[in-house]
């Protein structure tokens, strides 16, 4: 037997060396389905089957680079004929190959998401639309969910159940902006995201020989994390592995995390009725993490009804008990976070990079990253603006993207008067209404102004003639140069460079930093590429990788940081220490998302996913209030707490000391400003279960005035407050975080007022609010 397979379990060699026909590997997180697909693509070779032949799908870029260094590990460089990557960029691939049947260039452009919400904002304004009503996100989304449910524009103005469905959100030209939005693509030489699945689609159904030729290319087919694979990315799959039939698709019904965006779960469900006589395989132990966190994420996925029954279980430790920590605030909870990481650092000997915080919301990181900036504790976000996506690079990768399609609208709208040529938004506006009249690209009504009848002055003429010549001459340097001169001339010779100069500011500085990462990113993929493509290929090469890049995928991995990012991002991720951060109702689950049973257990297996991250140690954390929408707002903890089964849970703090203590709470308001703070009492008393308070701490009524209780009594001329539970009593000695040591000289006010009077052995004497003041009698 081959070496490598002696590190798979029993379970896991069956579905590796099954090597002919459809197979479907069903099993919980952590169980190995990932390594059982790379082992797989090993053992497949070395029985034989040819490298070329073999297509693997994964969830992003990162995991196809991880899973081919593994089996280059074991094969050697072989690997590198592996067709391995994410449904979009596999079949980006493909279509610049074959997008010419269906009337595409081979150096088409990829508008990204931006790119598409922009050109949708423009057909909105010409169109005269209301932008309250048609708001380009809203209908980016639709549109997008019409494509990836193969739903054409043809067949939307056949299908009345959509069109009224539009109407009745006040959108009755939902049907045209759609057409409109097609053809502008089109014209512009351009595919969104959703046209790699769909045109791809659409190629196979409708070129036989098309298909067939590549049926017979990808003759084993490998599918991870299929069950969130959408009716388009099923569609592609069944249709290439339709004739040799050997395809191995692996997946958890309980991870199925994105049919908000239109996956299916029906898809894994329904497998075995879609091939003939599939071998079903199950795996049922955890190597991931410990038996706590493999105990509280099974007993929390049980609260769904909709799920196949499974087994996890676990050899690894018991562990550490799943921690539960309440804070006040969301300010206080990235502090508890911080301070965590940083102690167990100090105490474990961990790395950076054995943390993650995860969260539910892309605005929560915020508060998180405050605190680990005050701790020096380096970090990363993903999932936020893609490096690619800001501004200034997007600029730059504009004027590439026009050398190598002028038809490119998007781009060359971004370009047209930037750096500013006098160009000015009128000229841009009768450019694209004569392209649109015309049928023609504003590339090409450029070329022709002479030609044409517009309505523009001769000198703004001589301006766009200019810009014209400029572009040419750049696509005349493209068939020589390499990406990285012409990208490096391109900068300098616009008027980027310049421009961003200009900006003195700090923003200025880093837009110029930026840049030239972009420059060095170009010339290590020009480096990379040196032996396989020539100079033209390399900047179209470049592109696609860059439209189609998320910024998981530009993590090298070689710097030590903490990762942020949302649970939706960290599927098929494991880190040492998780946090799951903003466990309260409302925000997780969501708010948007509990309408329906459905999207509820949704939210559920969001939470198993996140959960089931952790190898060894698992936070979850939730505040009492927390700013959303610039507004403090009250929060009671999200009920997937409370459905963990208690054993497997330890809350951090004890009950006890949850009731409003000054010593402990002191720090609690952090950055928010006390005035602004105004605690009311959680609609309910919850988690009853597990050692948290009963009842709301009473300290969250102390703001209101006729809730306090009486609170104050006197004793030999000083007072205290009873609600403070007389901890405090003139004549202690204190140390204080900043001042150090004290003596208590007075204590006066009442509730959340109690001050006290301290003398300093340094810094004098002080008067300092209670709820602020990091006290400790000593
Ligand atoms: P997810 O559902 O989260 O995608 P998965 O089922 O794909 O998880 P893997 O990522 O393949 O699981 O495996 C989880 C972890 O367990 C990995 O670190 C992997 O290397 C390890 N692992 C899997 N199988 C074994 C094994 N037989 N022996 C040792 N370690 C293993
Ligand atoms: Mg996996």
């Amino acid at each position: 037997m081959e070496k490598y397979l002696s590190q798979l379990n029993e379970a896991q060699l069956a579905p590796t060396i099954q090597k002919d026909g459809p197979m479907i590997v069903i099993a919980g997180a952590g169980s190995g389905k990932t390594r059982v697909l790379t082992y797989r693509i090993a053992y497949l070779m070395s029985q034989g089957v040819d490298s070329f032949n073999i297509l693997a799908l994964t969830f992003t870029n990162k995991a196809a680079r991880e899973m081919k260094e593994r089996i280059a590990q074991i094969v050697g460089n072989e690997a590198k004929n592996l067709w391995m990557g994410t449904f979009h960029s596999v079949f980006a691939k493909i279509l610049r190959f074959e997008g010419h049947h269906l009337g595409y260039p081979s150096n088409f452009t990829i508008y990204d998401t931006q790119d598409s919400q922009r050109l949708l904002g423009s057909i909105i304004k010409e169109m005269k639309l209301d932008k309250d009503v048609y708001k380009t996100k809203q209908i980016h989304s639709r549109i997008s969910s019409y494509k990836n449910n193969l739903i054409t524009v043809k067949a939307y103005l056949k299908n009345p159940e959509l069109m009224e469905a539009d109407a009745m959100a006040r959108r009755p030209k939902m049907g045209e902006i759609y057409a409109e939005y097609v053809d502008r693509c089109f014209k512009a030489g351009a595919m969104d995201f959703d046209d790699l699945l769909l045109r791809t689609n659409e190629l196979l159904t409708r070129f036989p020989n098309v298909l067939a030729q590549y049926q017979d290319k990808f003759r084993y087919i490998l599918v991870d994390e299929y069950q969130d694979t959408n009716h388009s990315q099923y569609l592609i799959v069944r249709a290439l592995a339709d004739r040799f039939q050997n395809i191995c698709v692996v997946g958890d019904d309980a991870q199925s995390i994105y049919a908000f965006r239109g996956a299916n779960i029906n898809n894994i469900l329904n497998f075995q009725k879609d091939y003939h006589d599939v071998k079903l395989f199950r795996l049922e132990q955890n190597y991931r993490s410990t038996k706590n966190i493999v105990g509280a994420a099974n007993s929390v996925i049980e609260h769904n009804k909709t799920k196949l029954d499974k087994v996890v279980w676990t050899a690894n430790d018991e562990g550490e008990k799943v921690k539960v920590h309440r804070s006040l605030t969301d300010g206080d909870e990235g502090r508890f976070v911080a301070s965590t990481i940083w102690e167990e650092k100090m105490n474990k000997q961990q790395l950076n990079s054995d943390f993650a915080v995860l969260y539910r919301t892309n605005a929560q990181s915020r508060s998180i990253e405050d605190a680990l900036r005050k701790r020096d504790i380096p970090y990363q976000i993903y999932g936020g603006l893609s490096f690619y996506q800001r501004k200034e690079i997007k600029d730059v990768t504009a004027y590439l993207r026009l050398i190598l399609n002028p038809a490119d609208e998007e781009a060359l709208k971004r370009v047209i008067n930037y750096p500013a040529r006098g160009i000015g938004q009128t000229t841009i506006d009768r450019l694209v209404v004569a392209a649109n009249s015309y049928g023609k690209s504003i590339f090409e009504i450029l070329k022709n102004l002479n030609n044409i009848d517009i309505n523009i002055n001769n000198g703004t003429k001589n301006k766009l003639r200019d810009f014209v010549t400029l572009i040419e001459s750049y696509q005349v340097m493209n068939k020589t140069a390499n990406a990285f001169d012409l990208a490096e001339h391109v900068t300098k010779t616009s008027g980027l460079i310049r421009e961003f100069n200009k900006d003195g500011t700090p923003e200025g500085i880093t837009r110029l930093e930026n840049v030239q990462e972009l420059l060095n990113g170009i010339k290590d993929f020009v480096e990379g590429q040196m032996e396989i493509a020539d100079a033209g290929d390399s900047l179209a090469e470049f592109l696609e990788d860059v439209a189609l890049a998320t910024d998981l995928d530009s993590d090298k991995g070689d710097s030590d940081h903490v990762a942020l990012m949302t649970i939706h991002l960290a599927k098929g991720l494991e880190f040492n220490n998780v946090f799951i951060v903003g466990l309260e109702e409302d925000l997780f689950p969501s708010a948007m998302s509990m309408n329906t049973r459905s999207e509820l257990e949704e939210e559920r297996r969001l939470f198993y996913v996140a959960l089931t991250r952790a190898e060894k140690q698992a936070y979850l954390t939730y505040a009492l209030s927390r700013y959303r929408w610039g507004k403090l707002v009250d929060s009671e903890p999200s009920r997937f707490i409370d459905e963990i089964d208690e054993q497997f849970i330890e809350n951090l703090t004890p009950k006890e000391e949850r009731r409003f203590n000054p010593m402990l709470d002191a720090d609690i308001f952090g950055d928010v400003e006390p005035s602004k703070v105004r605690f009311k009492k959680p609609k309910q008393p919850t988690l009853t279960k597990k050692g948290a308070p009963k009842k709301p701490a009473e300290k969250f009524q102390v703001s209101t005035p006729k809730n306090l209780k009486p609170v104050s009594k006197t004793s030999g001329g000083t007072t205290s407050a009873n609600l403070f539970d007389d901890k405090l009593a003139v004549g202690n000695i204190v140390k204080h975080i900043r001042f150090g040591k004290g003596e208590v000289l007075k204590i006066e006010g009442a509730g959340a007022d109690v001050k006290a009077e301290i003398k300093f052995e340094v810094g004098g004497t002080k008067k300092l609010l209670l709820r602020f003041a990091k006290l400790e009698v000593i």
